[in-house]
């Protein structure tokens, strides 16, 4: 087992196109880290220099004590699992996890021992007579997550490997991913675009924004310090309420609210509210409330949005990575909020709430 590093890893693409900007990140033995961004931020070329497959413009990655800039793919000691994992076809389950150990001539009892192992652990003993065909999605998804572990790499590759499965499906592979990596304790590099695999999944989860780092930290402290603005609108779902307000003399005015914040520095501030973070209140409530008109309700079952906009100058933010830009943007008369309540609040469309925070 290994660690992995990154320092100061750029990847420019003809174009030029700076995929990969300055990534500094170590990734510890045995962790489970994820890369998370919106697509085309760079984390499949991040994922992809660590396995080969890309040449590295600057910087050195490190696999264990070994600068790997100029190591082949196959020398690398990497296992990888794409989204489109191809199974062999015409071969049983059995000889697919088997594949890669033939091929580099492993003797046939040591193949056919970790094959066991493996089968074992991923629950597809009862399925090694199967060929790919005969399998659902879940388990064919398990045979190529296996045929990565036979190999026993030291570092664990996935890019997206979920994304094809269906969202139940999805559920369950994530807990049983977790499961895995808590018995075989390999250093895996995770890369999704789906910020709640990311908060489910990863011992630590690193933030990309076109091609730089923003944050790397444990799911919750990111969830509950994000680093910048870009990061508190990317993680969580639905995302966080961003408005503009204003501050003097330690008080934030948004909307028609008034917030004290003796911290706050003077001038344009953006407020950062979660959609659970605002509640209904009753008309005798004594605290800063804002008057919610009610535009959309989803009911889900367990919880209901409700998505509406507030009174007063406050502005809508696009998310950027660049904090500036985002306050230039975007003016408007009423901002748009997001809610998550209980079923038993949910509101009419066209209604007004009351609403604290
Ligand atoms: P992600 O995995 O986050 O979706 P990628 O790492 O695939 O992002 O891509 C990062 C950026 O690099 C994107 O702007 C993408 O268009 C660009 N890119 C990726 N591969 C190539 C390539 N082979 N040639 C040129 N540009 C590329």
């Amino acid at each position: 087992m290994a660690r992995v590093v990154f320092d100061g890893v750029t990847k420019v693409y003809p174009g030029p196109v700076i995929a990969v900007d300055d990534l500094a990140l170590e990734v510890a033995d045995a962790e489970f880290l994820i890369l998370v961004g919106p697509s085309g931020c760079g984390k499949s070329t991040a994922l992809r220099m660590v396995a080969g497959l890309e040449r590295i413009s600057e910087g050195t990655i490190t696999i264990g004590d070994r600068v790997v800039n100029d190591v082949p793919p196959k020398d690398r000691d990497i296992a990888m699992v794409f989204q489109n994992y191809a199974l062999y076809p015409h071969m049983t389950v059995e000889r697919n996890l088997g594949f890669g150990l033939r091929r580099r001539r492993t003797p046939r009892d040591d193949v056919r021992q970790r094959v066991d192992e493996v089968s074992r652990m991923l629950g597809l003993d009862e399925l090694l007579r199967r060929r790919p065909g005969q399998l659902s999605g879940g388990q064919r998804q398990r045979v190529a997550m296996g045929r990565a572990l036979v190999r026993e790499p030291e570092v664990f590759l996935l890019d997206e490997p979920l994304s094809n499965l269906d969202a139940k499906l999805r559920v369950e592979m994530r807990s049983e991913l977790k499961r895995l990596h808590d018995r075989i304790g390999v250093t895996t590099i995770y890369v999704t675009h789906d910020q709640v695999e990311a908060i489910t999944l990863g011992d630590r989860i690193a933030v990309l924004s076109e091609g730089v780092l923003q944050q790397v930290g444990p799911p919750q402290d990111v969830y509950d310090h994000p680093a910048n603005v870009f990061v508190a609108g990317f993680i969580g779902s639905p995302p966080m309420n961003l408005l503009k307000g204003r501050a003097t003399g330690g008080r934030i005015t948004v909307g028609d609210v008034e917030l004290a914040d003796p911290q706050v520095s003077e001038g344009e501030v953006l407020v950062g509210i979660r959609p659970e973070g605002l509640r209904p209140v009753g008309e005798d409530h004594a605290g800063p409330v804002f008057d919610v008109c009610v535009d959309v309700v989803e009911p889900l079952g367990d919880e209901v949005l409700v998505h509406g906009s507030i009174e007063g100058p406050v502005a809508d933010v696009r998310i950027r990575a660049e904090d500036e830009a985002l306050l230039a943007d975007g003016e408007r008369d009423r901002a748009r909020v997001t809610l998550r309540l209980l079923p038993e609040e949910r509101p009419k469309p066209g209604s007004r709430l009351r609403v604290a925070i």
